[in-house]
């Protein structure tokens, strides 16, 4: 039987509309598809493949955990579940870590701590969740719910209530509508996959001093700036912002599933035992890889080769701007980078990344008009080299074909 692209309509549900080439290998920040054409990944899985693809340490951690235990739930805990959480908590503000393995799982765990933080210990009139539109939390009901993007959360019944949404980097739209019954507020410090829109220092600042005046819990949703992706461990390092509790995913597993989110010991205290769970949630194989990757993520060598190499994209797409005239603005942090296309482009974001898959350098799009990179943080200038050559080729041929 041929395994193609014809087979995923025949077998897979159509949520999903994947290229027409399918992957089988990879290696650093290049990949090679069934046919052996090979491709430089400037998407690295969407923020996830932060060692790029196959990274000995990865594949040795895996194998090494493989050949001890796989799994054993949390009747019993264990070893790198335990290691990695000491590790997470000495480099966070955070004391306390509860296992998930994703973002969306990470996200409703930290949105139900915080109902239940409210509840008890300001009783049934604090269940407000505030969080931003465009923002992207995950695909669990009550994550989508919280999202900013009533398309995805539309159609499937009743939505769980009590949560409104504001302007992002918007501080009087957050202030009208807080009260002494918000529970919580839910952010991206920049937001992801509504457009690469990095939150300006006074806004985030504002959103944190509110949260305070009004005892609600400030819920930093890193899962997509987290882990070494925008040159510090945690983009809230940089943002002069402590939150309550922080999501992580993506880039903590370097391509193995896991989730997380991070907490102190007192608001941690509130889900007790039985209030909420995961089978996997922990798993040695997901903590041991995970461990190993934080091992190299987690060097100064790699998090400020995040800002050289933040400045290689930048000026690549600058020289790429000033020949073809595309982009009205690159922005971002780190290597979480968009750049977003002006009016005369409008809309077309997808033609560039189609472009970018027929000569070999795969990028994504954050919406209709923002292309985005998110590579590995440890791609080399030589693959940003050529992977930027193919990409300016891409623009040639999609300028053209709008000329
Ligand atoms: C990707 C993402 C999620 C969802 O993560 P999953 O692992 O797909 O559930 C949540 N929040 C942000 C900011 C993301 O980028």
């Amino acid at each position: 039987m041929p395994v193609t692209r014809a087979l995923f309509d025949q077998v897979m549900v159509p949520n999903y509309n994947p290229a027409a080439m399918i992957p089988v290998r990879g290696e650093g920040s290049r990949v090679w598809d069934q046919d052996g054409r090979e491709y430089v990944d400037f998407a690295g899985g969407i923020a996830v493949s932060c060692l790029g693809h196959c990274h000995p340490v990865m594949v040795n951690a895996l194998t090494e955990q493989a050949n001890k235990l796989w799994h054993l739930s949390n009747v019993l805990t264990n070893e790198p579940a335990l290691r990695l959480a000491k590790k997470l908590t000495d480099a966070t503000f955070a004391e306390r870590v509860y296992y998930a393995n994703s973002g969306a799982e990470a996200n409703e765990a930290a949105l139900k701590l915080a109902r239940r933080w409210a509840l008890e210990v300001h009783g049934e009139n604090k269940q407000e969740i505030i969080a931003f539109h465009k923002g992207f939390h995950g695909r669990t009901f009550f994550t989508v719910t919280v999202g900013g993007q009533p398309a995805y959360s539309d159609g499937f019944g009743p939505k769980p209530g009590g949560v409104q949404h504001v302007e992002f980097n918007n501080l009087e739209s957050l202030a009208a509508v807080m009260s002494d019954k918000t529970c919580a507020v839910m952010i991206e410090p920049l937001q992801g996959e509504g457009g690469v829109v990095p939150g300006n220092e006074a806004f985030l600042k504002g959103v944190r001093e509110l949260c305070d005046q009004h005892q609600a819990l400030l819920i930093f949703d890193e899962v997509q700036t987290g882990f070494g992706r925008t040159g510090t461990l945690y983009a809230y390092e940089q943002t002069g912002v402590t939150p309550d509790i922080l999501t992580t995913a993506k880039a903590l597993g370097g391509g193995f599933p896991i989730g997380a989110m991070l907490t102190t010991a007192a608001i941690a205290a509130h889900l007790k035992p039985g209030t909420h769970g995961s089978t996997y949630g922990g798993n040695p194989l997901a903590c041991a890889v995970s461990e190993a990757v934080m091992s190299v993520v987690n060097t100064k060598e790699v998090l400020d080769g995040v800002k050289q190499r933040e400045q290689w994209f930048r000026d690549a797409l600058a020289k790429i701007n000033d020949k073809y005239q595309v982009f009205k603005e690159v922005r971002g942090m780190g290597l979480l980078l968009g750049a977003e296309l002006n009016d005369k482009f409008k809309g077309k974001a997808r033609d560039f990344l189609n472009a970018g898959a027929d000569e070999g350098v795969m990028v994504l799009v954050a919406g209709m008009d923002v292309i985005r990179f998110t590579p590995s943080l440890i791609i080399s200038e030589t693959d940003i080299a050529q992977g930027m050559a193919r990409f300016e080729q891409a623009v040639a041929k999609v300028v053209a074909a709008h000329a």
